[in-house]
């Protein structure tokens, strides 16, 4: 290690809480799929903010909104209305809508994906409440094993990982949780308190875990026979990333709210938001909630120019090109000491043989060689490149780790 990342580790060990374990790369500068860390070596970044880069880094048309909007309005709160909210709304509603759901979606803003998932929660318990008729305090919710729907007290109330979970208590109650991957445990947890099931339509924290064919559907066809919501927590599987708009259209499944984030704000800044219709948000009313900057004029400005490359198509189709090509190399190391591969799209997940090390020995070794990338669990390496990557360099990555594995 350089002394100038020497430093700069030094000094994040020194004071910053260490909440995250951080490879041994100081990024100063990108572009595109490639960073450039403080020494001046160059890395292709393969983790891609856990998908909130999809665009790849400083996007020309999403810096370019970003800085008209810098030049006009920042911060305009939510007590007055400004003129990229209206229009941010309108167009992340139509987005919902290529992916069928209809006729008349709304949309709630935030800023980061925590918050758009608590979000989701509130407005199912309130729906249950005011429209189901569930007993006023009742509410249950129904939740996946190996779900990551971030941070919060009740979000890690109903999280498995005992990272995540344990002495954070006492916890929020009103969840169960059933086996991913089981519609039967889903339909077998439903009863009249049931408000909603939230569920990521592929488990991205987990490993990249893809449900069986049919699962998604047949939680779909159960919660609208018991009138339950379908909630589909697609802050990184959403948004290009697996080759679609939205990963549940893969399985032709429209949740009743889409919950987005990560991607929404392109790189730049935090841009979540609830997306569902009517009947469902419309239970909201005005002081039942809020955020000082969700869809503050930078984010609406930002999240709009998102939208608008996501409405080319074209992201979505390299990201179904790309993954072809990633996901026929990365199956030619299974028995090349990857023990597994799966994902969908740009969007893979990889077992490593525990005898090679773990995670994080391997992504340390591909750091080496220039390629970033995060273990998720123990021997389990999530691959999620900016949708812009060159295949060249997305090839020239699997060599990367083809190499790592080889000499371990
Ligand atoms: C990252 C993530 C979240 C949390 O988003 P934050 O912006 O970190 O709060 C929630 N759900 C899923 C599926 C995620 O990947």
């Amino acid at each position: 290690m350089t002394s100038a990342s020497g430093r700069h580790i030094g000094l994040a060990e020194r004071f910053a809480a260490h909440n995250y374990h951080p490879l041994p790369v100081v990024v100063a500068e990108a572009e595109g799929s490639w960073v450039t860390d403080v020494d001046g070596r160059r890395y292709l970044d393969c983790l891609a903010g856990y998908s909130a880069l999809n665009f790849g880094h400083r996007h020309p048309q999403l810096l370019a909104a970003a800085r008209a909007q810098l030049d006009r309005l920042t911060l305009s709160s939510r007590a007055f209305h400004h003129d990229q909210f209206g229009p941010f709304c309108a167009e992340l509603a139509a987005l919902a809508g290529t992916a069928g759901m209809g006729p008349d979606p709304m949309v709630l803003p935030m800023n980061t994906g925590s918050e758009a998932v608590e979000t989701a929660l509130k407005v199912a318990r309130k729906w249950g409440y005011e429209v189901k008729g569930v007993p006023d305090g009742q509410a249950t919710i129904i939740v996946a094993t190996g779900n990551f729907h971030g941070r919060t007290i009740s979000i890690v109330s109903f999280s498995d990982d005992p990272d995540a979970h344990d002495h954070f208590g006492p916890y929020t109650p009103g969840f169960r949780i059933v086996p991913y991957g089981d519609a039967k445990a889903v339909a077998d947890a439903i009863d009249d308190t049931t408000v909603a099931v939230l569920l990521e339509p592929i488990q991205g924290e987990a490993g990249v875990i893809v449900p069986p064919e049919g699962y998604l559907a047949e939680v779909r066809r159960v919660c609208t026979q018991r009138n339950v919501l379908f909630l589909a927590d697609e802050i990184q599987s959403g948004l290009g990333r697996t080759g679609a708009t939205f990963a549940c259209e893969h399985a032709g499944v429209v949740p009743d709210l889409f919950i987005l984030g990560k991607a929404l704000g392109g790189g730049i800044v935090p841009v979540s938001a609830v997306v569902g219709g009517a009947e469902v948000l419309g239970v909201i009313r005005p002081g039942q909630h809020g955020s000082t900057f969700g869809g503050n004029p930078l984010a609406c400005a930002v999240g709009r120019a998102v939208i608008a490359l996501l409405n080319e198509g074209t992201y979505q189709a390299r990201g179904r090109e790309l993954g072809v090509l990633l996901h026929e190399r990365l199956r030619g190391l299974v028995g090349q000491g990857l023990v597994s591969v799966r994902g969908v799209g740009l969007w893979a997940g990889l077992d490593v043989d525990p005898a090679l090390g773990t995670g994080r020995d391997i992504c340390a070794g591909l750091a080496d060689r220039g390629v970033l990338a995060k273990d998720t669990h123990g021997s389990t390496i999530r691959l999620a490149p900016p949708l812009v990557t060159e295949p060249a360099d997305l090839d020239w990555a699997v060599d990367q780790l083809a190499d790592v594995l080889r000499t371990r």
